[in-house]
């Protein structure tokens, strides 16, 4: 049986794939990671699975099985694919969430070429060029949101940087956003209050989106621009609106790609991480070392 795993900073989903996705259970991330490993592989062991794939937050050195630098994390390295191996004996996978996202997306429309953007307590991007999914060095060819759209601007980023997309969209620093712009909200509910009945915040938020999607458009020539995550899908109508007319920007140099919501809502990077597991594409699951290098 083939179990896929979405790790989140709030969230961590559990399903079954033969054929089809079967979500099995959501549960909170708990605060300590050693608590979450224990809670997985207590789940995932009575599963009994033959193999896990797991949509995991960034970043992560697929290399190792590890995710490292996460802010929700308190600890620098944290072996996620690596431990579950060992405590499970069967293989456990690891993917980027967004990637796949991006991957589970481009199955389905069967696209060559598109881009998945998540928006949550951060934003997520994966990347699909030529039929291919970009990892990089070590999986994280596709961190779009860490990509600085403002020098002149303070604005502290979840990663440690500042001026980052991140810095204006992620859901955890929407009161920062608007405090920037002289506006107190408490989070991310109250803020998108404030988008739809001010104009200022409005153009701002409009203008960081637009410039986000168009960079995107510019540096991997995607059909289609597929956005998804809690934020996107609780505030679609605003994001809608910032984004009328957008094939028409100026900042857009290719042929214009769609922009559309995720086809499977929030469940992208679980069917993704499935799908891997599935299709097994060689550069993925060879850039996976530590499956076969249990000693160390
Ligand atoms: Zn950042």
């Amino acid at each position: 049986l083939l179990i896929a795993v979405d790790v989140g900073g709030t969230k961590v989903a559990i399903a079954s794939y033969e054929n089809t996705l079967t979500l099995l259970k959501v549960l909170r991330t708990p605060k300590e990671p050693s608590e979450l490993l224990d809670l997985l592989e207590m789940e995932l062991s009575e599963l009994e699975p033959s193999e896990v794939s797991i949509a995991t937050m960034g970043p992560i050195d697929m290399k190792r099985g590890v995710i490292f630098n996460n802010p929700h994390l308190k600890v620098p390295d944290f072996g996620l694919g690596k431990e579950l191996t060992e405590r499970l004996g069967v293989p456990v996978y690891m993917v980027n969430d967004c990637s796949a996202g991006a991957w589970a997306e481009a199955k389905v429309r069967d696209e060559e070429n598109l881009v998945y953007v998540g928006f949550g307590t951060g934003v997520g991007v994966g990347v699909v060029v030529d039929g291919h999914l970009l990892l990089g060095k070590d999986g994280n060819a596709h961190e779009f949101g860490h990509v600085k759209i403002a020098l002149e601007e303070d604005l502290p980023c979840g990663c440690g940087g500042t001026g980052h997309v991140e810095s204006f969209l992620g859901g955890s620093n929407l009161r920062n956003f608007a405090e920037s712009l002289g506006f107190r909200v408490k989070g991310g509910a109250e803020f998108f209050k404030l988008v739809k009945e001010n104009a200022t915040v409005f153009n701002k938020f409009k203008k960081v989106l637009r410039a986000f999607l168009a960079s995107l458009a510019n540096a991997y020539d995607p059909e289609t621009i597929v956005l998804g995550g809690g934020v996107y899908f609780k505030n679609k109508e605003v994001f809608e609106k910032a984004l009328e007319g957008f094939e028409k920007d100026k900042d857009i140099i290719v042929r214009p790609p769609r922009v559309e919501p995720s086809i499977y809502d929030d469940l992208s990077p679980l069917y993704g991480a499935a799908l891997l597991a599935k299709d097994k594409p060689s550069y993925w699951i060879e850039k996976l070392v530590y499956l076969v290098d249990k000693g160390g």
